[in-house]
């Protein structure tokens, strides 16, 4: 195309839509208002636990095909290391039970069926039949929540679907979407076992899906700006003509475009009449470094536990460093952060087994982790194009059909790009 593409937003959208445009031979430019790429999924050295660790731990599964397609193209898939199997262990912490969800390796129908029909791979209080009653609740649940779908009172309630809803969707069950969870369980757990492994990044996230893209677009000759906070848009006669920043401004050619891939909260900020979700959930993590060696039969090498009854939902453990997530976290916003890693320390040390003495831990507060993924929110979630024929839309927010993920911002990426090469082709 003949003129420059301006990125503003390094996230993971941002990244996704630079690398497809590259790829497609355009000239881009990221303008980023941070000192680093990842935005709300990125990796640092911490020294209170003397590791790397990422801000919050992301589950990546292996029906993620946006995300694996992006690292082929920036030549990094053996970044992300998949499960043989679709296992995840779980903890009840009120009452010490444990199980195992082991969704196998098939592809198709019949691997969700011999699921099924195998009580030693279910989690506790499974009845098929009210299983597929579920999904099909779910699957019609336009307008609807997930717990207005579902029997609340149910076993399975309790030890599955509300666990998996908020590590899906960020929000109880009482206000998510339930087309949102139906979106993700459609691409992974029922296309079979195959698609709903675990991926792992033994080195973290940003060494996995930002550094390997921040590298391929300097290799591609991309201008990167980062502490550059971009402050609005100028939109004269339905084209975006310039993009200020620090008292300057980069006025923009006739065949320039412009893709906007900062979160929903941010964009009200930079041009008016773009509609978004207003409304944010938390994300809390606590990252625990255990001293000493840790061998317990769950627990062994790179692994998730799913945590029930308790405060936590989930349980990563790479290397030496265990970190729990609790998700749609805003109540735990405004606690002091020793206080919460107290808090939570006992169903850590309930699931690995361990005795003694908190360790060294990091606490990290994501206020807008994701919008709220309410059935109100979707009527707020604009398409890629704008009313500016030059101004596209990027972000996890945007109507990608997907919920606040890594797989939705790659997806709404890579649609911005190929929106802008079409207009560019037409
Ligand atoms: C703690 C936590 C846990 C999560 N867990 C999971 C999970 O398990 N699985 C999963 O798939 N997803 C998970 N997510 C969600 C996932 O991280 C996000 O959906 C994804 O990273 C969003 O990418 P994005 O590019 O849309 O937005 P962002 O990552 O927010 O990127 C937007 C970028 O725009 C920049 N920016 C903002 N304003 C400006 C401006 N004015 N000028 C220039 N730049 C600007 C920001 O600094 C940022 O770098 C989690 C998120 C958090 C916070």
């Amino acid at each position: 195309m003949a003129g420059r593409v301006h990125i503003i937003g390094a996230g993971l959208a941002g990244l996704s839509a630079a690398v497809r445009l590259s790829q497609a031979g355009a000239r881009v430019s990221i303008h980023e208002t941070t000192q680093y790429a990842g935005g709300r999924c990125r990796s640092f050295h911490d020294d209170q636990v003397s590791a790397v660790i990422d801000n919050g731990t992301h589950l990546i599964l292996s029906g993620n095909t946006e995300v694996l397609t992006y690292l082929e193209r920036v030549g990094a898939r053996e970044n992300l290391v998949e499960g043989a199997r679709a296992v995840f262990d779980f903890l009840d912490v009120q009452n010490g039970k444990r199980w195992s969800v082991d969704l196998g390796f098939g592809v198709g129908a019949l691997s969700l069926i011999k699921w099924l029909a195998d009580k030693h791979r279910q989690p506790p209080g499974l009845k098929p039949f009210q299983f597929l009653r579920d999904i099909r609740a779910l699957k019609r649940g336009r307008g609807k929540t997930v717990a207005q779908c579902l029997d609340i009172k149910s076993e399975l309630y309790r030890t599955f679907w509300h666990p998996l809803c908020l590590a899906v969707l960020n929000a109880e069950p009482q206000e998510a979407a339930a087309v949102l969870i139906w979106a993700v369980l459609k691409e992974t757990v029922f296309k079979g076992g195959a698609y709903a492994r675990p991926l792992f990044a033994p080195d973290g996230l940003g060494p996995a899906l930002v550094d390997p893209a921040v590298a391929y677009l300097r290799s591609q000759d991309v201008s990167m700006y980062f502490q550059r906070r971009i402050s609005s848009l100028v939109v004269t006669d339905g084209l975006c003509t310039s993009i200020r920043f620090h008292n300057a401004a980069e006025v923009l050619g006739d065949s320039d475009a412009v893709i906007m891939a900062v979160p929903h909260h941010a964009v009200a900020e930079l041009v008016d009449g773009i509609d978004a979700p207003d409304a944010s959930r938390a994300i809390l993590n606590v990252h625990y470094r255990l001293s000493g060696a840790v061998d317990t039969p769950t627990i062994v090498g790179p692994a998730i536990v799913g945590l029930v009854g308790g405060e936590c939902q989930w349980l990563f453990r790479r290397g030496p460093i265990v970190s729990v997530t609790v998700s749609g976290a805003n109540a735990w916003m405004d606690k002091d952060t020793d206080a919460i890693a107290h808090a939570l320390w006992p169903e850590v040390a309930r699931a690995l087994r361990l005795d003694g003495d908190i360790p060294a831990y990091r606490v990290i507060k994501e206020r807008r982790a994701t919008f709220a993924a309410t059935p109100e929110a979707l009527a707020h979630r604009p398409g890629t194009r704008t009313a500016a024929a030059n101004l596209y839309l990027a972000g996890d927010w945007t109507d990608t059909g997907l919920p606040a993920t890594i797989e939705g911002a790659v997806k709404s990426g890579r649609l911005a790009a190929e929106a802008v090469l079409e207009d560019a082709a037409s």
